[in-house]
C-alpha cells in the first residue's frame, strides 16, 4: 500500500512566507475563481450596409449595431415568395427569390442573393448574386461575385459592377469586373467588359468589347 501524505509546505526563505508565485498557485488550486471579464463571444466581421465600413458583430446574432455609424444591422435570411409585398430588403444575411415568383421594383441589400425566380430592381450583394432562371433586371446590380447558371438567360439593362463574373448561361449587359470575367464552356456573354482578366473557355462565346481599364 502506498502511503498517502499531504504535500509538505517547504518554505525556502527565512521569513517563513511562501514566494508569491507559489502562494498564488496554491490559492488558485483551493478557491473558486470568479471571472471578472465577460466570456469570449465568437465574433465575425461584416461590412455595414449603411456606412460601408467593417465592423465586428457576435457570430450568432440576428441583429447588431454598427460600431461606426450606429446603424441597426439585420442578419436574418429572407425568402421572397410569389406575390411578396415586401420589396425593400436590407440584411447582412441571404435573400432568396423563390421559384415561380415574379417580383419587380425590388431593392435588395444583402450578403448572398439567390434568384430562383424572377426579380427585377436594384441589387447590392456584398458576396454572391446567383441567377438561376431567366431574368430581366431593370436596375443597377452590384455584387462581389455574379454567377449566371447554366440554362438561365439574363438581361441586365443597367449592367453590373462586380469583383468577379462567372457566366455558365447567357448574359447581356455592360460589365465592370474589378478582378475577372470567366465565360464557362457553353456560356454566352454579350457585353462590353471592363476587366483586367477575361477568360473565355473553349466552347464559350463572348461578343462585345474588352477594355482592360476601368471606365472613368
Ligand atoms: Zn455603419
Amino acid at each position: 500500500m502506498p502511503r498517502y501524505s499531504t504535500e509538505p509546505i517547504v518554505v525556502p526563505v527565512a521569513s517563513g512566507l511562501l514566494p508569491e508565485s507559489e502562494r498564488n498557485r496554491r490559492v488558485a488550486l483551493t478557491s473558486f475563481s470568479v471571472r471578472s471579464e465577460p466570456p469570449e463571444v465568437p465574433q465575425r466581421e461584416v461590412v455595414c450596409y449603411e456606412c460601408g465600413r467593417r465592423t465586428q458583430v457576435p457570430a450568432a446574432a440576428l441583429s447588431a449595431i454598427c460600431t461606426h455609424c450606429r446603424a441597426h444591422l439585420k442578419m436574418t435570411d429572407v425568402d421572397l415568395k410569389p406575390g411578396a409585398q415586401r420589396l425593400t430588403v436590407r440584411t447582412l444575411g441571404n435573400v432568396t427569390v423563390l421559384a415561380d415568383a415574379v417580383l419587380s421594383q425590388l431593392s435588395i441589400t444583402c450578403g448572398n442573393c439567390y434568384l430562383h425566380g424572377r426579380g427585377s430592381g436594384t441589387f447590392r450583394c456584398s458576396d454572391l448574386l446567383k441567377i438561376s432562371c431567366n431574368n430581366r433586371i431593370e436596375g443597377p446590380v452590384q455584387a462581389g461575385r455574379l454567377e449566371v447558371e447554366r440554362g438561365a438567360d439574363v438581361i441586365l439593362t443597367q449592367g453590373a459592377t462586380v469583383d468577379e463574373l462567372v457566366v455558365s448561361g447567357r448574359l447581356s449587359g455592360r460589365i465592370v469586373a474589378r478582378r475577372r470575367v470567366v465565360v464557362r464552356r457553353g456560356g454566352e456573354l454579350y457585353a462590353n467588359c471592363f476587366t483586367p482578366s477575361l477568360e473565355v473557355e473553349q466552347g464559350a462565346t463572348h461578343r462585345g468589347e474588352w477594355h482592360r481599364e476601368q471606365p472613368v
